[in-house]
Protein backbone atom coordinates (compact mmCIF):
# COMPACT_ATOMS: atom_id res chain seq x y z
CA UNK A 1 0.00 0.00 0.00
CA UNK A 2 2.52 2.67 1.03
CA UNK A 3 4.38 1.51 -2.02
CA UNK A 4 1.81 2.25 -4.59
CA UNK A 5 1.16 5.21 -2.89
CA UNK A 6 5.05 6.64 -2.98
CA UNK A 7 4.44 5.32 -6.79
CA UNK A 8 1.32 7.41 -7.64
CA UNK A 9 3.08 10.46 -7.81
CA UNK A 10 5.58 9.91 -10.28
CA UNK A 11 3.19 8.18 -12.32
CA UNK A 12 0.95 10.89 -12.38
CA UNK A 13 3.36 13.28 -13.74
CA UNK A 14 4.79 10.89 -15.98
CA UNK A 15 1.05 10.82 -17.34
CA UNK A 16 0.90 14.45 -17.15
CA UNK A 17 4.12 14.92 -19.02
CA UNK A 18 2.80 12.11 -22.04
CA UNK A 19 -0.49 13.66 -22.43
CA UNK A 20 1.22 16.96 -22.61
CA UNK A 21 3.18 15.53 -25.35
CA UNK A 22 0.82 13.76 -27.22
CA UNK A 23 -1.96 16.46 -27.11
CA UNK A 24 -0.97 19.70 -26.00
CA UNK A 25 -3.75 22.28 -25.57
CA UNK A 26 -1.27 25.09 -26.10
CA UNK A 27 2.22 26.08 -27.54
CA UNK A 28 4.83 24.22 -25.50
CA UNK A 29 5.87 26.80 -22.55
CA UNK A 30 9.28 27.58 -22.31
CA UNK A 31 10.76 25.63 -19.53
CA UNK A 32 14.96 25.92 -18.83
CA UNK A 33 16.20 27.75 -17.63
CA UNK A 34 14.32 28.92 -14.84
CA UNK A 35 10.71 27.82 -14.64
CA UNK A 36 10.69 24.30 -14.44
CA UNK A 37 13.91 23.71 -11.90
CA UNK A 38 12.53 26.33 -9.36
CA UNK A 39 9.08 24.77 -9.54
CA UNK A 40 10.46 21.55 -9.13
CA UNK A 41 12.70 22.74 -6.30
CA UNK A 42 9.13 23.26 -4.66
CA UNK A 43 7.72 20.05 -5.83
CA UNK A 44 11.00 18.96 -3.35
CA UNK A 45 9.94 21.49 -1.10
CA UNK A 46 6.01 19.99 -0.92
CA UNK A 47 6.85 16.50 -0.70
CA UNK A 48 7.07 17.74 3.29
CA UNK A 49 3.87 19.53 3.53
CA UNK A 50 2.19 17.95 0.59
CA UNK A 51 3.16 13.94 1.41
CA UNK A 52 3.63 13.94 5.07
CA UNK A 53 2.02 16.95 7.33
CA UNK A 54 -1.27 17.62 5.15
CA UNK A 55 -1.93 13.40 5.49
CA UNK A 56 -0.85 13.66 8.72
CA UNK A 57 -3.30 16.62 10.32
CA UNK A 58 -5.79 15.22 8.02
CA UNK A 59 -5.89 11.58 8.97
CA UNK A 60 -5.41 12.74 12.26
CA UNK A 61 -8.25 15.29 12.27
CA UNK A 62 -10.52 12.19 10.94
CA UNK A 63 -9.88 10.21 13.70
CA UNK A 64 -9.93 12.76 16.54
CA UNK A 65 -13.84 13.33 14.51
CA UNK A 66 -14.65 9.34 14.56
CA UNK A 67 -13.47 9.14 18.07
CA UNK A 68 -15.53 11.78 19.29
CA UNK A 69 -18.60 10.98 17.61
CA UNK A 70 -18.09 14.63 16.07
CA UNK A 71 -19.08 16.26 12.75
CA UNK A 72 -22.04 16.32 10.61
CA UNK A 73 -21.57 12.66 9.14
CA UNK A 74 -20.51 11.52 12.08
CA UNK A 75 -24.02 12.61 13.80
CA UNK A 76 -26.23 10.87 11.25
CA UNK A 77 -25.15 7.20 11.41
CA UNK A 78 -25.35 6.69 7.23
CA UNK A 79 -24.27 3.12 5.81
CA UNK A 80 -20.06 3.04 5.54
CA UNK A 81 -19.53 2.90 1.93
CA UNK A 82 -22.65 6.10 1.53
CA UNK A 83 -20.40 8.51 4.20
CA UNK A 84 -17.22 7.24 2.56
CA UNK A 85 -19.05 8.69 -0.66
CA UNK A 86 -20.42 11.76 0.97
CA UNK A 87 -17.02 12.35 2.81
CA UNK A 88 -15.39 12.32 -0.55
CA UNK A 89 -17.63 15.07 -1.85
CA UNK A 90 -16.82 16.73 1.74
CA UNK A 91 -13.19 16.71 0.53
CA UNK A 92 -13.39 18.29 -2.81
CA UNK A 93 -15.95 20.90 -1.27
CA UNK A 94 -13.25 21.59 1.58
CA UNK A 95 -10.57 22.57 -0.94
CA UNK A 96 -12.96 24.55 -3.34
CA UNK A 97 -13.57 26.80 -0.01
CA UNK A 98 -9.82 26.99 1.38
CA UNK A 99 -8.96 27.98 -2.46
CA UNK A 100 -11.78 30.64 -1.91
CA UNK A 101 -10.51 31.84 1.24
CA UNK A 102 -7.11 31.76 -0.30
CA UNK A 103 -8.32 34.59 -2.87
CA UNK A 104 -9.32 36.96 0.35
CA UNK A 105 -6.91 39.96 1.36
CA UNK A 106 -5.81 37.57 4.54
CA UNK A 107 -4.60 34.77 2.88
CA UNK A 108 -3.52 36.21 -0.62
CA UNK A 109 -0.30 36.79 -0.17
CA UNK A 110 0.36 33.01 0.61
CA UNK A 111 -1.31 31.91 -2.67
CA UNK A 112 0.38 34.06 -5.30
CA UNK A 113 3.28 32.77 -6.02
CA UNK A 114 0.81 30.01 -7.51
CA UNK A 115 -0.52 32.75 -9.44
CA UNK A 116 2.74 33.90 -10.69
CA UNK A 117 3.12 31.35 -12.66
CA UNK A 118 3.32 32.59 -16.69
CA UNK A 119 3.04 29.62 -18.27
CA UNK A 120 0.86 26.61 -17.24
CA UNK A 121 1.75 23.09 -17.01
CA UNK A 122 2.01 20.11 -15.00
CA UNK A 123 4.74 21.55 -13.10
CA UNK A 124 2.59 24.51 -12.12
CA UNK A 125 0.68 22.33 -10.13
CA UNK A 126 3.33 22.01 -7.80
CA UNK A 127 4.24 25.61 -7.53
CA UNK A 128 3.11 26.46 -4.06
CA UNK A 129 4.59 28.38 -1.21
CA UNK A 130 5.39 26.12 2.12
CA UNK A 131 3.34 28.52 4.27
CA UNK A 132 -0.23 28.35 1.84
CA UNK A 133 0.59 24.18 2.38
CA UNK A 134 0.76 24.72 5.86
CA UNK A 135 -1.99 26.99 6.40
CA UNK A 136 -4.54 24.98 3.65
CA UNK A 137 -3.48 22.11 5.76
CA UNK A 138 -4.70 23.09 9.35
CA UNK A 139 -7.55 24.59 7.30
CA UNK A 140 -8.72 21.12 5.96
CA UNK A 141 -8.11 19.15 8.74
CA UNK A 142 -10.81 21.62 10.86
CA UNK A 143 -13.12 20.93 7.76
CA UNK A 144 -12.58 17.40 8.50
CA UNK A 145 -13.47 17.39 12.40
CA UNK A 146 -16.74 19.84 11.54
CA UNK A 147 -17.96 17.77 8.77
CA UNK A 148 -16.53 14.35 10.66
CA UNK A 149 -14.87 12.77 7.15
CA UNK A 150 -14.38 9.24 7.57
CA UNK A 151 -10.39 8.22 7.61
CA UNK A 152 -11.01 6.02 4.12
CA UNK A 153 -13.05 9.23 2.29
CA UNK A 154 -10.22 11.33 3.44
CA UNK A 155 -7.67 8.93 2.09
CA UNK A 156 -9.48 8.56 -1.37
CA UNK A 157 -10.68 12.25 -1.58
CA UNK A 158 -6.63 13.83 -0.64
CA UNK A 159 -4.72 11.16 -3.33
CA UNK A 160 -7.42 11.81 -5.76
CA UNK A 161 -7.04 15.77 -5.43
CA UNK A 162 -3.53 15.36 -5.47
CA UNK A 163 -3.52 13.64 -8.72
CA UNK A 164 -6.55 15.23 -10.64
CA UNK A 165 -4.68 18.84 -9.52
CA UNK A 166 -1.66 17.80 -11.48
CA UNK A 167 -3.66 16.69 -14.77
CA UNK A 168 -5.86 19.52 -14.50
CA UNK A 169 -2.80 22.27 -14.56
CA UNK A 170 -0.92 20.44 -17.16
CA UNK A 171 -1.37 21.26 -21.26
CA UNK A 172 -3.12 18.96 -22.74
CA UNK A 173 -6.54 18.54 -24.82
CA UNK A 174 -9.21 16.40 -24.35
CA UNK A 175 -11.06 15.34 -27.22
CA UNK A 176 -13.62 17.80 -28.34
CA UNK A 177 -16.74 15.15 -27.60
CA UNK A 178 -15.38 14.13 -24.00
CA UNK A 179 -14.35 17.90 -23.26
CA UNK A 180 -17.93 18.97 -23.99
CA UNK A 181 -19.22 16.09 -22.22
CA UNK A 182 -17.13 17.13 -18.81
CA UNK A 183 -15.92 19.88 -19.00
CA UNK A 184 -19.80 21.24 -17.02
CA UNK A 185 -19.27 18.59 -14.04
CA UNK A 186 -15.25 17.84 -14.23
CA UNK A 187 -12.57 20.66 -13.84
CA UNK A 188 -10.83 20.00 -17.03
CA UNK A 189 -7.12 22.10 -17.81
CA UNK A 190 -9.39 23.80 -20.24
CA UNK A 191 -11.77 25.03 -17.57
CA UNK A 192 -9.13 25.05 -14.49
CA UNK A 193 -6.78 27.09 -17.59
CA UNK A 194 -9.23 30.15 -17.12
CA UNK A 195 -8.52 30.38 -13.14
CA UNK A 196 -4.63 31.36 -14.00
CA UNK A 197 -5.78 34.04 -16.31
CA UNK A 198 -3.97 37.56 -15.72
CA UNK A 199 -7.49 39.43 -15.75
CA UNK A 200 -9.42 39.56 -12.15
CA UNK A 201 -12.90 38.43 -13.44
CA UNK A 202 -11.42 34.73 -15.26
CA UNK A 203 -8.95 34.69 -12.14
CA UNK A 204 -12.00 34.80 -9.83
CA UNK A 205 -13.50 31.78 -11.21
CA UNK A 206 -13.43 27.89 -11.77
CA UNK A 207 -11.75 27.82 -8.18
CA UNK A 208 -12.88 23.71 -8.13
CA UNK A 209 -10.47 21.03 -7.82
CA UNK A 210 -12.28 18.30 -9.47
CA UNK A 211 -16.13 18.51 -9.82
CA UNK A 212 -17.79 21.89 -11.01
CA UNK A 213 -20.78 21.79 -8.61
CA UNK A 214 -19.16 24.20 -6.52
CA UNK A 215 -18.39 26.61 -8.60
CA UNK A 216 -21.97 26.50 -9.99
CA UNK A 217 -23.68 26.06 -6.54
CA UNK A 218 -22.08 29.00 -5.45
CA UNK A 219 -21.65 31.32 -8.39
CA UNK A 220 -18.06 31.07 -9.95
CA UNK A 221 -18.61 29.06 -12.58
CA UNK A 222 -17.46 30.47 -15.91
CA UNK A 223 -17.03 28.07 -19.15
CA UNK A 224 -13.53 27.65 -20.02
CA UNK A 225 -14.56 28.35 -23.82
CA UNK A 226 -10.81 29.85 -25.08
CA UNK A 227 -7.70 29.96 -23.59
CA UNK A 228 -6.84 33.30 -21.03
CA UNK A 229 -4.51 35.86 -23.27
CA UNK A 230 -1.83 35.44 -20.66
CA UNK A 231 -1.30 33.51 -17.57
CA UNK A 232 0.16 35.07 -13.92
CA UNK A 233 -0.45 38.19 -11.59
CA UNK A 234 -1.67 41.30 -12.76
CA UNK A 235 1.45 42.96 -12.02
CA UNK A 236 5.55 41.63 -12.81
CA UNK A 237 7.46 41.39 -10.00
CA UNK A 238 10.78 41.81 -10.51
CA UNK A 239 13.44 39.03 -10.42
CA UNK A 240 11.12 36.55 -9.46
CA UNK A 241 11.13 33.83 -12.31
CA UNK A 242 13.22 30.98 -12.05
CA UNK A 243 14.46 32.21 -8.53
CA UNK A 244 13.74 30.19 -5.54
CA UNK A 245 14.69 32.62 -2.87
CA UNK A 246 12.63 35.38 -4.38
CA UNK A 247 9.87 33.41 -4.49
CA UNK A 248 9.96 32.08 -0.91
CA UNK A 249 9.83 35.91 0.01
CA UNK A 250 6.95 36.49 -2.33
CA UNK A 251 5.02 36.34 1.07
CA UNK A 252 6.81 39.18 2.54
CA UNK A 253 7.08 41.44 -1.34
CA UNK A 254 6.45 44.99 -1.16
CA UNK A 255 6.08 44.57 -5.11
CA UNK A 256 3.49 42.22 -4.32
CA UNK A 257 -0.40 43.98 -4.58
CA UNK A 258 -1.88 43.25 -1.51
CA UNK A 259 -5.35 42.36 -2.74
CA UNK A 260 -7.09 39.41 -3.52
CA UNK A 261 -6.75 38.60 -7.35
CA UNK A 262 -10.41 40.38 -7.02
CA UNK A 263 -9.32 43.43 -6.33
CA UNK A 264 -5.77 43.17 -8.83
CA UNK A 265 -5.03 46.29 -10.66
ZN1 LIG B 1 -6.24 30.38 -7.07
Amino acid sequence: MSLSLALLLPAVIVLAGLLERVRPLRKAPATWPGRLPSNLALLLLGVVTDRVLQPAIALLSAWLAAGLGAGLIGRLALPGPVAVLIGVLACDLGTYLIHRLMHTPALWRLHALHHSDRELDWSTSFRHHPFEKIASSLLFGLWTVLIGIPIDAVLIGLLTISAWDTLSHSNWRMPAALERALARVLVTPQVHALHHSTLSGEADSNYGSILLIWDRLFGTWRAGDSDPAAFGLSHDIDGLEGRLLPMLHLPFSSELHTGPSSTRR
